[in-house]
């Protein structure tokens, strides 16, 4: 074949967009119960706004933006995920805090492709800006599992950590710097950078030598200062109150993300194999402030589409049936073509054959479009004021008089 999807892409062609647009629909629909507004942010950012955001330091930006040049020499990336972008824009735009808003779109990550795993890759995600509350913690979650619910994923797990805050984090990190010091020379390259520059970064390392030496180092919970404390726990008390059952604690969930504060959280899925999480998210009361805005307190989360596909259960709602239109000259979709408006202004599918096609030519095309009924228009019929309709699934056909069309095909 001479022309390919770059590397690491994928097509939805038409079955799986249909699940596709199936599962944002029922997210858009969620997002609105919970008082969500949708923003829509630019795919294209600059390049300093994830170093400043993401983190200089994370897997994200050191390995897997795509960066370019501009014809004009401005150096931007392909948006790696979606929040900086979100906080840009409230800023940028001048919206006040409270919002709650929710985006759809792609993200663009240059990883090694696997399963599940895409370079372009879309995003189902969520931003409460304003709250700082534990109940805003739970609800961010109630509105994941609600939605997760709607489209019928239920065998999942939610990991929970808190990273505690400006107050407190920075004892953590010294101690595990001083924890991590004595092993340095078993840490990989990257990691060494990351004891000097970041060592909560190295919690997020993917080397298993790494994973297994700070297995045994100080843990982030206890550090939490009371506030911290306070809040993860006040949080944790509303999940049985709101039916999320599904949840347990992993203290060294970080989330390879330098802006998260206190909650963070992670969906998992046996089901996905190895690769097993799809999607995750955290509180980060430090963003704003970071990025040029007030000081705000936000949390959020972003859900992979790719990976909920694979989860979803097979045999969800079947399409409304296809009625394919034969006019069989043009004569005949002078006088007989209101039934095309007529039928769609019932909300019905109506393809419409090429007018005065052989009637055998446009059966063979109505099969193709697995079609369910095809309403044949022919001179014969209409002077009789009705059409025949072939039903494609027995092949019987019969006379239906134009009035009664709609009815019959309801
Ligand atoms: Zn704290
Ligand atoms: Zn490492």
């Amino acid at each position: 074949m001479k022309y390919q999807r770059p590397k690491g892409t994928k097509d939805f062609l038409p079955e799986e967009a249909r699940k596709a647009s199936y599962v944002e629909e029922v997210f858009r629909q969620t997002c609105a119960l919970f008082g969500f507004q949708e923003i829509r942010t630019p795919i294209l950012e600059p390049k300093e706004l994830f170093l400043r955001a993401t983190g200089a330091e994370t897997e994200i930006v050191q390995k897997e933006m795509y960066l370019f040049f501009d014809r004009s020499g401005r150096e931007l990336a392909l948006r790696p995920e979606g929040t900086p972008g979100v906080i840009r824009a409230v800023i940028e735009g001048g919206l006040n805090p409270p919002q709650r808003l929710f985006y759809l779109g792609p993200m663009f990550r240059y990883e090694k492709p696997q399963k599940g795993r895409f370079r372009q890759h879309h995003q189902l995600g969520i931003e409460v800006l304003g709250e700082k509350g534990p109940y805003t913690d739970a609800e961010v979650l109630f509105l994941a599992t609600t939605f997760l619910s709607a489209i019928g994923i239920k065998d999942y797990q939610i990991l929970l950590n808190s990273l505690g805050c400006q107050n407190c984090s920075p004892a953590f990190s010294q101690a595990l710097k001083a924890f991590l010091s004595s092993e340095e020379k078993k840490l990989c390259p990257d990691c060494q950078g990351r004891l000097l520059r970041n060592p909560l970064r190295i919690l997020d390392c993917k080397n298993e030598n790494c994973q297994k030496i700070y297995q045994f180092g100080p843990k982030i919970k206890d550090y939490l200062c009371s506030d911290c404390s306070e809040h993860f726990a006040s949080f944790l008390s509303y999940l049985p109150q709101l039916g999320i059952k599904n949840y347990r604690l992993a203290e060294n969930l970080v989330r390879g993300i330098d802006y998260y504060t206190r909650t963070v959280f992670e969906f998992v899925s046996e089901r996905l194999g190895s690769q097993n999480s799809f999607g995750g998210g955290g509180r980060y009361d430090n963003l704003f402030a970071d990025l040029g805005g007030e000081k705000t307190p936000a949390i959020g989360f972003a859900l992979g589409l790719e990976r909920i596909l694979m989860l979803l259960p097979e045999g969800e709602k079947e399409e409304p049936a296809i009625i394919f239109i034969a006019f069989l000259s043009p004569a005949d979709f002078e006088k007989g073509k209101e039934i095309i408006t007529t039928l769609r202004s019932a909300r019905l599918k109506v393809i419409v054959g090429e007018v005065g096609e052989r009637l055998k030519g446009q059966l063979k095309r109505a099969n193709s479009y697995q079609a369910r009924w095809v309403v044949i228009v022919g001179e014969e019929e209409l002077k009789k004021g009705a059409v025949s309709v072939k039903d494609m699934k027995t092949g019987e056909q019969r006379e239906i008089r134009k009035e009664e069309l709609l009815n019959f095909l309801k």
